[in-house]
């Protein structure tokens, strides 16, 4: 984008190098507040509205009830894009906090509602490493046991990119203990053996991926049996294929966990079904799950 990007807050449209945060922001001091990420694919919202109802329903998990009408919120995102004419791949960073307010732990009052501010920018899909394939580290899960609210407060999984991170890797695998693998720090991760796609169920302890849901009714429309069921370590690490899903990576092979080669140490035959299979999903610009 040449022209200067548009971003929204608290409902007003401004330039994007006006927008702040107040030092009173509760998402400055608490992390009390929960975001989302969303996909443009030639300037189309790809799942805006499942982003939508993941938004709402973390607000209803943290009791953040000063959110705008969903459907204004809608249009508001969508005049966004049309605001910055973004034709482009992109992304949509939206945040809601429980508010401004002095610094005391409990809820503030009523008369304090939600801040908020979204912002749009361009980003290409990351063609290279979808086809190349990419290195992960195991990092041990210290999150919290509400791992499926889409909640600001990321230090963990801050702390354990970072250490995928040093090791050379684009992502850390979590595990709780050597019996459960739960999801990546800001993915989701699939396993497949013999033929056989496995996932860590849709509970409190990983976040419900909307990219994880999609693959999910792909590969049963295609007829890959799904299983959703914890594994642990070694059954990753001797996996036929591993990848991982996300708004950002989409359906990513990792091919190097640690000091292992996963299979082959390529891309496998299920992974790329499903990243073809996810590629007519985008290029027919169907926008559901
Ligand atoms: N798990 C975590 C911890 C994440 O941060 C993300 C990215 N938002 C995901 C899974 C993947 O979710 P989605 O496919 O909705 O981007």
């Amino acid at each position: 984008m040449i022209h200067e990007s548009i971003a929204i807050q608290d409902g007003q449209f401004r330039p994007y190098h006006q927008i702040s945060v107040s030092a009173e922001d509760r998402a400055v001091y608490f992390g009390d507040g929960i975001y989302e990420v969303v996909r443009l694919y030639g300037g189309c919202f790809d799942a805006l509205d499942e982003h939508l109802n993941r938004l709402y329903r973390s607000a209803e998990h943290i009791s953040l009830t000063s959110l705008p009408d969903r459907n204004h919120l809608r249009a508001m995102l969508e005049e966004l894009v049309r605001r910055n004419r973004l034709s482009d791949d992109g992304m949509l960073y939206v945040q809601f906090s429980r508010g401004i307010a002095p610094r005391v732990h409990r809820f503030p009052g009523e008369a304090v509602t939600a801040s908020w501010f979204a912002h749009i920018n361009p980003l290409k899909r990351p063609v290279d490493i979808m086809h190349k394939g990419e290195s992960a580290v195991l990092v041990q899960d210290i999150r919290w046991l509400r791992c499926d609210i889409k909640s600001l407060n990321l230090l963990p999984n801050v702390l354990a990119s970072e250490e995928a991170a040093k090791a050379g890797c684009r992502e850390a695998i979590l595990y709780r203990d050597e019996s459960h693998v739960t999801e990546g720090a800001s993915s989701n991760v699939f396993i497949v053996k013999d033929d056989v796609l496995r996932t860590h169920p849709a509970n409190h302890l990983i976040l419900n991926g909307i990219t994880r849901q999609r693959v999910i009714q792909l590969a049963e429309e295609l007829g890959v049996p799904v299983e959703e069921r914890v594994f642990g370590v070694s059954e990753l690490l001797e996996a036929d294929e591993v990848f991982r899903t996300s708004t950002i990576c989409e359906v990513c092979p990792v091919t190097v966990i640690g000091d292992h080669t996963i299979g082959r140490g390529v891309p496998g035959a299920v992974t790329r079904k499903l990243q073809e299979a996810f590629e007519r999903v985008v290029t027919a610009g169907r926008t559901t799950v």
